[in-house]
């Protein structure tokens, strides 16, 4: 671990001075950035700790949910608006990490969690672009199981590692941001980057900015919605592939759906070609499945990861007829 100066910021101006500072880094519940630390993966100079700042969940006029930054994983999905209202919310955070992690990890800090591509961590032996630009990419020739099937590039193949992440596309979140050029809101699907030939950076952040709350709008049928997540043990582990979906039926027919994958691309993936088909489509497994594959359709498959197409398809299938019977567990 390199040295660096800490500070606990008392209110959003002072984290945004501190911020300011070269070298600074904001620290959430720090369950990703210390290993990052211990790893020396990241160098900060500076950490501007933001976990004192609010953490308030409130309902907006407009029926949705704002909840601030700092708010913790485990408070968020226990929040009875986010259970009943948002239930694939609450499922994707409780199918994150341990009960310890989720209670000191917070809202800020998972959207930006950095993936879990083991050659990013190993920083002793292996090539990575996204640790250090222009190195090249051991993952591409390497193990890649649980790499990226859609929206890869040549310089990084890594996906994104947040369950919360892939329901908040789903739902259309807006991250509220701040920074030294003010405030701005961004569309949840604008937030995380495609890796293409800048892999070292995750999202559209600039240096400085900080999140300061995410805003759900509200979905009519959202209480008709799930998150699953399919992976290599039962608990504590990152998925293979996951699903969040919110499904509406005017009888046998999708009214209206919404899809996003996880554990597929550097991003959260929301399946708007399969949504597209779905809509008006007689509700069948059949149906489902062809979305999928829609979906997959530029699927590019590593030497480990070609069963990802299928078995997101497959989950999906699961997820929309669980929903149709009116399950959302
Ligand atoms: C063993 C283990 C298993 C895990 N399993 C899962 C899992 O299955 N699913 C899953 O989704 N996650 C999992 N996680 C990851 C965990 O969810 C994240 O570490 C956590 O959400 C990060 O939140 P944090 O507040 O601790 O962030 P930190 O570690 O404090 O920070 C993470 C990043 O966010 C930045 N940051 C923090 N707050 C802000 C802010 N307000 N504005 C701007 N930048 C900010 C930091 O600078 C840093 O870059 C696991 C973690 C561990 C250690
Ligand atoms: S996939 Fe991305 S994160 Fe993993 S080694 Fe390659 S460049 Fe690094």
């Amino acid at each position: 671990m390199t040295p660096f100066r800490y500070a606990r910021a008392a209110d959003v101006p002072e984290a945004l001075r501190l911020g300011a500072e070269p070298g600074a880094s904001y620290l959430g519940g720090g369950t990703n950035l210390v290993d990052l630390l211990r790893e020396t993966v990241a160098r900060p100079e500076r950490l501007v700790d933001v976990s004192g700042l609010p953490a308030a969940i409130e309902e907006t006029a407009a029926g949705g949910l704002r909840i601030d930054a700092a708010v913790r994983n485990t408070a968020l999905a226990e929040h009875p608006v986010v259970r009943t209202r948002y239930p694939m919310l609450a499922r994707a955070i409780l199918a994150g990490a341990s009960a310890q992690i989720r209670n000191m990890a917070t809202v800020g800090g998972n959207l930006l969690q950095r993936t879990r591509c083991t050659y990013f961590y190993d920083t002793d032996g292996s090539r990575c672009n996204k640790r250090s630009p222009g190195a090249g990419c051991d993952a591409r020739e390497g193990f890649n199981r649980i790499h990226a099937v859609l929206g890869a590039s040549q310089a990084c193949v890594a996906t994104h590692p947040s369950d919360m992440c892939v329901a908040l596309a789903a739902l259309d979140a807006r991250v509220h941001v701040t920074g030294p050029s003010g405030p701005r809101r961004i569309a949840f699907d604008d937030l995380h980057r495609l890796p293409g030939d800048a892999p070292d950076r995750d999202t559209i952040l600039a240096s400085g900015e900080l999140i300061e709350a995410i805003e759900l709008p509200p979905l009519a049928y959202g209480a008709t919605s799930t998150y699953r997540k399919v992976r290599d043990r039962a608990s504590y582990a990152f998925a293979l592939v996951s699903v969040a979906a919110a499904l509406k039926l005017d009888g046998d027919r999708v009214s209206d759906v919404r899809i996003a994958f996880g554990g597929v691309a550097h991003k959260p993936w929301r399946a708007t070609r399969a949504e597209a088909a779905l809509r008006g489509a007689v509700a069948t497994h059949q149906a489902y499945l062809d979305a999928a594959a829609l979906e997959f359709e530029d699927a590019r498959p590593l030497r480990d990861n070609a069963f990802k197409p299928i078995l997101a398809g497959r989950t999906l299938a699961a997820v929309l007829q669980a929903l149709a019977r009116g399950e959302t567990a």
